[in-house]
């Protein structure tokens, strides 16, 4: 389908971005990568009046090692978090989630910061950055603001953002030699996941496991049951049998709830277990 009309204005820096957001109000819509926006557009499930394009603004493209975290600019590509060295050695998790979004065509456009304001419960690199416990930094008319990724998900394509809010940068708390693990299940090679979990921590270790889910629900969810029962000592077959406890999983065209449930806790189980087995590199099944 052809989007309805719009006007098209591009902002040469954030301040000018932040300001058209403030003047259009709901009418106006970032444009980063275009891999969601485009095809919404098409679709006619959006049809904003303006679209300001944000796609070249490089200053928010960036990787900063500022000590105890990764500061990452919003217009990074999922292409360029793959290949980083730093994203590589402090946040392994996020370098491989980005490795698997899409193919290549999608991962040399689409932007991390696209990919969380997008706030697809399915996307593979909301639930790593809410693994990971990121920092979100938004910037609005009256400066800027954190927001924890725990709070950052508000709804099926919903996020904390303010209507005139850009999302500027994401900060990775540095987990170099921690353990994590990424499984993920989907129907066709190159889609994206009907489930997927991310977990970081090692059991008896100094900081708490945690377990992110995809999929599961509205928003990507901590799998809060199956933290509670490995922090309680529960050997990893128990806690992961309550992986889908307090989900809301959708019965949609991918699959039905109940198959959901069942691959959550077969991905929680293979997810623990791998954590006990350095190296933890994520897999994907199918
Ligand atoms: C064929 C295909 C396969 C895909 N497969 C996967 C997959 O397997 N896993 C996965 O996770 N994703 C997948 N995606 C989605 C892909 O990751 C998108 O690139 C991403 O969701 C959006 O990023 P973008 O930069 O393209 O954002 P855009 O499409 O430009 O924008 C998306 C939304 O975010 C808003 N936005 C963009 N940037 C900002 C910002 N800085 N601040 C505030 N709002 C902003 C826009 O206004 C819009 O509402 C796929 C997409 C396609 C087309």
């Amino acid at each position: 389908m052809i989007p309805a009309p719009f006007e098209y204005r591009r902002a040469g820096s954030v301040d000018e971005a932040v300001r058209l957001l403030a003047e259009h109000g709901d009418d106006a819509r970032l444009l980063a990568g275009g891999h969601s926006l485009l095809p919404a557009l098409r679709l006619r499930q959006a049809a904003p009046a303006v679209l300001v394009d944000v796609g070249r603004l490089s200053e928010l493209a960036y990787v900063r090692d500022l000590g105890d975290h990764l500061a990452v600019g919003a217009l990074t590509r999922h292409c360029d978090l793959e290949r980083s060295a730093a994203v590589a050695a402090d946040a392994p998790l996020v370098a491989h989630a980005a490795g698997l979004v899409g193919d290549p065509q999608v991962r040399n456009r689409g932007t991390l910061g696209g990919s969380l304001a997008h706030a697809d419960p399915a996307a593979d690199l909301a639930v790593a950055v809410l693994a990971l416990g990121a920092t979100l930094v938004a910037r609005g008319p009256a400066g800027e603001r954190e927001i924890a990724a725990a709070d950052f998900f508000v709804d099926r394509h919903r996020s904390a953002l303010a209507g005139d809010e850009m999302l500027t940068e994401v900060r990775l708390p540095k987990a170099a030699g921690v353990p994590w693990s990424y499984q993920r299940v989907s129907r066709r090679a190159q889609d994206w996941a009907t489930v997927a979990v991310a977990a970081v921590g090692a059991a008896g270790g100094s900081a708490p496991v945690v377990v992110a889910l995809a999929g599961m629900g509205p928003v990507p969810l901590r799998a809060s049951a199956v933290e509670q029962a490995l922090a309680a000592g529960e050997p990893v077959s128990g806690a992961a049998a309550g992986a889908d406890h307090g989900t809301a999983p959708p019965s949609d065209v991918l699959a039905g709830a109940g198959y959901r449930r069942h691959l959550a806790r077969v991905l929680v189980r293979r997810a623990l277990e791998s954590l006990a087995e350095p190296p933890n590199l994520g897999s994907t099944a199918t």
